[in-house]
């Protein structure tokens, strides 16, 4: 069954700001699933409604279970009952209290003993690497042990669900990278269900079992990381993650081939699609770069399902392990690919990929 169920969750500020409209997803208990997608798109507005601080316009949100919230039976648990951890951005840590207090928080406003506080608080210490860290205030930490402390204060409650909104965001690009690991680390560990909101494609690329992207309050596409980087489908997705060289044409059959025509003397093979799509319409495709294959000569390959193009290398950027050739393919077709070896502008290379790498996106 599923862990947590959400059903039409939407959200509308004020009369008509809608930050969240109709999202419906599910996860299985021990998942790790990132909310990603630009800022202002929904993320915090999702999460904040799944912790009961923001009220759904409307939604069904169930948890192992339990009703959290349904506007239509007019139930609404409050957020310290529905036992979630939640990690911001900010750390949020209260300034005036030791570490010991800021992890204790959760505990004593749950009436816990003294001695089994003393050793969940070690406990959690001890499992984001910060014992002998009791006796310390927030401002006498790094960003990456307040971090520490926020996460320990999450966890200490044993809570049902994990929440974490860009909580590497303030930190510099080499914690974050430690951090990302830490943290997938720990969630895995603990076997904690866990959302985690992020405008940074690597992190959900990396940290996550399944993402969901969103733009403009909407899930476009959800699936595992590897899912939705090899077939996007929607150009939006295309774009955001990853590199993509984007293909424009008419979409084209001739017996069980199809194919992308973009001039009277262009056209680029694609696989078939699904769902009948006319020969004639307009469609976009996406070929990641990294799927184009270069060669000084066109003569020694098997082009069977195999586009082969000729471009005129425009110029190349030095990215320290690798280049990225930037390639005139046709008058309104240019190519990113990456090389390995610097070349001459002007140069002309052949440029191999397969079919099946050419993904028409939906409209
Ligand atoms: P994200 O976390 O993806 O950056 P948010 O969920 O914070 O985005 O915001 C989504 C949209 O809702 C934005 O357009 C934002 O301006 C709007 N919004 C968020 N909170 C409020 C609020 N309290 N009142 C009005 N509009 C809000
Ligand atoms: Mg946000």
């Amino acid at each position: 069954m599923d862990y947590i169920e959400v059903k039409g969750l939407t959200k509308i500020f004020g009369k008509d700001v809608i930050a969240v409209q109709d999202a419906n997803f599910t996860l299985e208990y021990g998942e790790f699933i990132s909310l990603l997608g630009p800022s202002g798109c929904g993320k915090s507005t999702i999460l904040n409604m799944i912790s009961g601080l923001i009220e759904p316009t409307e939604a069904e949100i169930f948890v192992d279970g339990k009703c959290f919230f349904s506007n239509r039976q007019s139930i609404n648990v409050p957020t310290e009952k529905r036992e979630m951890g939640m990690v911001f951005q900010d750390f949020a840590l209260w300034p005036h209290l030791n570490v010991f207090e800021n992890v204790a928080f959760g505990l004593r406003l749950r009436k816990v003993a003294s001695g089994e506080i003393k050793k969940k608080v070690h406990e959690a210490l001890e499992l984001v690497k910060l014992p002998g860290f009791e006796n310390r205030l927030p401002k006498e930490l790094s960003g990456g042990q307040q971090q520490r402390v926020a996460f320990a204060r999450a966890i200490v409650i044993s809570p049902k669900v994990l929440l974490l909104d860009e909580p590497l965001s303030a930190l510099d690009a080499k914690l974050r990278e430690e951090m990302r690991e830490e943290i997938t680390n720990l969630t895995r560990e603990l076997s904690i269900t866990t959302i985690y909101v992020t405008h940074d494609q690597v992190e959900a690329l990396t940290m996550s079992d399944r993402m969901f992207v969103m733009n403009e309050g909407q899930i476009l596409r959800a699936g595992t990381p590897l899912d939705i980087y090899e077939d996007p489908q929607a150009s939006f997705v295309a774009a955001f993650i990853g590199k993509s060289n984007f293909i424009e044409g008419e979409y084209q059959k001739q017996g069980e081939d199809a194919f992308i025509q973009l001039s009277e003397n262009l056209r680029i093979q694609s696989t078939r699609l699904g769902g009948d799509i006319p020969a004639g319409q307009k469609v976009s495709a996406v070929l990641r770069p990294e799927k184009i294959m270069v060669s000084r000569s066109p003569g020694d390959v098997d082009t069977d399902g195999l586009n082969l193009l000729k471009g005129k290398l425009l110029r190349t950027v030095f990215l320290g392990d690798s280049y990225e050739a930037h390639f005139q393919v046709d008058d309104h077709l240019t190519f990113k690919v990456p090389l390995q070896q610097d070349y001459p502008s002007d140069t002309i290379l052949y440029l191999m990929f397969r079919k099946e790498e050419v993904k028409i996106l939906e409209k």
